[in-house]
């Protein structure tokens, strides 16, 4: 019987190792436990007692990733009476399945960038890390921090059914609420923080897009952020926001619908990632059509930046700001992530820089690019596979042939 090592060797058909440069036709990667240890210029033999993959007719990239998610919600009918009627057990469960589904089609790393319970997402990243559940390697932000009133709370419950399902520890007024928010957000594990910077679509409130920290909050917030070494996101809509959170030094706007040409001066002065989440828009603007899921203001708002996401990123994009890829999936169906590429490509971005945004540039957003990314000696090995050429069609994204996360192989379903 021979010894097994832990070490594999995959041919790759061809190999988009760094996302922006050209792939190579007929590449070998070696790899030893969770690591990618070398790159070979052929297809060479696995050693002695090494597990050999072959994609020699399929093409090789790194794991795909999405910064924008909540694996903990998904929108959908019945939606408002999960939120009282789910434990926290039961939540917890669910992010689990979807955690899997995201894997499935290729994410290996997700940001979790608000949860209800911020302990939830705490304890479904552990039970990942230690390889207990199959799921993309999780960054999280545990709760969104917003102001009374604010984007990330619930409303339209009776005060008390509000008040149990609404994650209070997000929640801050004033510069002095908004330090301590974010210090008790990283006291807990989180790897970055969140804010609203504006109102949003989802919030049943009709208290419409625009700013709603204050920009003195907005400063401390992330201030106080990057003290502790964390990157900030602001969700913003609105142009007053998306400029108040640019000026103040935010590593990254999500969604930014409504910028402005100030915005992009700002983006490109501050070297600030815009993470667009078109199929977010494209999902709740469907919604609103279709009646059914959303409330009135919720629909009310749908309207309002549904499609104006899209013509965000074409301006974004054509002027050179940095595109990071989300999809803030849970609002869309998650495993479905891969769906955004091709909204983006109709948005005005090569296939190539498409997939830059969910490789390079997002690993450089979630201050991890020694770690993921590219296919490189040293980095995870996070690597999938596909049939065909995405460079040619951006859609091979969506029908991932092969997973492998953090050197091991996901079962993906036939
Ligand atoms: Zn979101």
């Amino acid at each position: 019987m021979t010894a097994q090592t832990n070490e594999t060797v995959i041919h790759a058909g061809q190999l988009l190792a760094e996302p922006g440069q050209p792939p190579k036709r007929g590449q070998s990667v070696r790899i030893a436990g969770d690591k990618i240890v070398a790159i070979a210029d052929s297809f060479v033999d696995p050693p002695e007692g090494a597990r050999l993959i072959e994609l020699k007719n399929s093409f090789v990239l790194p794991g795909l990733i999405d910064c924008h998610v909540h694996l903990t919600a998904q929108l959908g009918p019945g939606y408002r009476l999960r939120l009282v009627e789910d434990s926290d057990p039961k939540t917890g469960l669910d992010g689990a399945y979807r955690a899997r589904l995201t894997l499935a089609a290729g994410f290996t790393t997700v940001r979790d960038v608000g949860a209800r319970k911020p302990e939830v997402i705490f304890a479904l990243r552990a039970a990942v890390a230690e390889g207990k559940v199959p799921g993309p390697r999780i960054l999280c932000v545990g709760a969104t921090l917003s102001p009374t009133g604010g984007h990330a709370q619930i409303y339209g419950f009776r005060n008390d059914v509000c008040a149990c399902v609404q994650s209070a520890s997000g929640v801050c007024d004033g510069v002095d609420s908004c330090r301590k928010a974010v210090r008790a957000q990283v006291a807990q594990g989180a790897d970055a923080i969140k804010f609203v910077a504006t109102g949003g679509v989802l919030s049943d409130i009709s208290a419409g897009v625009d700013q709603q920290f204050t920009t003195d909050e907005i400063r401390t917030i992330i201030e106080t952020a990057h003290h502790l070494g964390r990157r900030v996101s602001a969700h913003a809509h609105g142009a007053a926001g998306i400029n108040a959170a640019l000026a103040a030094g935010v590593d990254s706007i999500e969604h930014g619908s409504f910028m402005d040409d100030e915005s992009i001066r700002l983006f490109l002065e501050h070297n600030a990632f815009h993470t667009p989440t078109i199929i977010a828009g494209m999902t709740v603007l469907e919604m609103a059509r279709e009646g059914g899921v959303l409330s009135a203001a919720q629909s009310e708002k749908a309207f309002t930046v549904g499609e104006h996401i899209k013509a965000a990123l074409g301006r974004s994009y054509k002027a050179g700001v940095k595109i990071s890829f989300g999809t803030d999936m849970g609002v869309g169906p998650h495993g479905r992530n891969a769906r955004e590429f091709g909204y983006m490509v109709e948005a005005g971005m090569t296939n190539a820089d498409a997939i830059k945004a969910a490789t390079v540039s997002a690993a450089e957003l979630l201050d991890r690019s020694e770690l993921i990314g590219s296919i490189a000696p040293g980095k995870s090995a996070d690597i999938i596979a596909v049939d065909g050429d995405p460079l040619s069609d951006i859609s091979e994204l969506e029908r991932v042939t092969f997973v492998m996360a953090r050197g091991v192989r996901d079962q993906v379903d036939a």
